[in-house]
């Protein structure tokens, strides 16, 4: 078999793993494996070059992505996604691998309707996939975010401050409730929970009476301008206050044992599906057994994580 792999939308520590266990996989089953540079992108653009066991050497523990990745909003022309199949063709590529996001899933299904055979490998830090328990990336971006959020918390104990932390995670509760149960952040706001302002002022301003000396709050992007919020803290909570935006530095970073294991194992699941005769499906981790969807479903699916950790917040918090 003659395998394509790329990584599409945000990068995330792991697809290096991914990538290296797709091509060492493909290469012990006798496939040749082709490593298709900058997403999407690449693909209509040819970027298409064989890839060696060395090729892949030296990779399992860096971070990003040696294929590189990119955005390419335009593949949702047909006629831009044209291209893509032309370019398979023309490299008589068999099948396609493609790492990333919901993104990268809906553009695989549409390469699926046009009659080439993909699989989908989840690789973004905000763990959106609901068709895994897990994405290759999460681990390591709450282990940064955990990282951090624990050296603010000493500043802001130092200081007597409340700290705000804003991380990634838009439509994904995920990296902000569990950083901050890790990190027994006092406030916990996700795209779950909304951001209820009046209730957060009012809470902290009574935690300060009653003489609690500082505070965490973990928010997820996207929710208001944190600057602006840590103003009206200060305003009205009587706590100083400052925020901090976490930003790109969680997608950064040597994956976590965890995320390498998941890249390697779901890397090469992928490639055993392809010799399955599978395709047109995206591959997962399932109470750490390794599963398979439709990519119709899983972009479909909804979140049906068992809702413990928030009520553990409730009760720890
Ligand atoms: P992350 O969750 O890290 O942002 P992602 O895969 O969701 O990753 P996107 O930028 O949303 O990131 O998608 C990656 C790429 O997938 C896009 O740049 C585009 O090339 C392709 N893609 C996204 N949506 C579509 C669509 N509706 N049709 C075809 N292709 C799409």
């Amino acid at each position: 078999m003659r395998i394509g792999v790329l990584t599409s939308g945000g990068d995330a520590p792991g697809m290096n793993a991914a990538i290296r266990a797709v091509v060492r996989a493909g290469l012990s089953n006798g496939d040749q494996v082709f490593g298709i540079y900058d997403g999407y992108r690449g693909l209509i653009e040819g970027k298409i070059f064989e890839f060696t066991r060395k090729d892949v050497s030296e990779i399992l523990n860096r971070g990003g992505t040696i294929l590189g990745t990119a955005r390419l909003p335009e593949f949702a022309y047909p006629q831009v996604r044209e291209l893509a199949v032309k370019q398979l063709q023309k490299n008589d590529i068999d099948a396609l691998i493609c790492i990333g996001g919901d993104g990268t899933y809906t553009g695989a299904l549409k390469l699926t309707e046009m009659g080439i055979k993909c699989i989908g490998v989840p690789g973004t830090i905000d763990n959106d996939i609901a068709s895994s328990d897990f994405t290759i990336g999460f681990s390591t971006a709450l282990n940064t975010a955990c990282d951090a959020i624990d050296k603010l918390r000493d500043t802001s104990s130092s200081h007597q401050r409340c700290s705000i932390i804003e991380v990634m995670g838009r439509h994904c509760p995920d990296l902000a409730l569990y950083s901050g149960l890790c990190c027994g952040a006092e406030y916990i706001i996700t795209s779950k929970t909304g951001l209820d302002k009046e209730k957060l002022l009012a809470d902290l301003k009574k935690n300060r009476l009653q003489g609690r000396k500082h505070a965490i709050v973990v928010i997820s992007e996207n929710l208001c301008d944190v600057y602006s919020l840590a103003k009206e803290v200060e305003e009205y909570s009587g706590y100083e206050c400052r925020a901090t935006i976490l930003g790109y530095i969680q997608r950064g970073g040597t994956p976590t044992p965890e995320d390498r294991l998941l890249a390697s194992r779901l890397g090469a699941y992928a490639v055993d599906l392809l010799h399955q005769n599978i395709s047109g499906v995206a591959c997962g981790i399932h109470e750490n057994k390794l599963k398979y969807v439709s990519l119709k479903e899983a972009l479909l699916m909804e979140s049906d994580r068992d809702l413990s950790l928030e009520e553990l917040v409730t009760k720890i918090q």
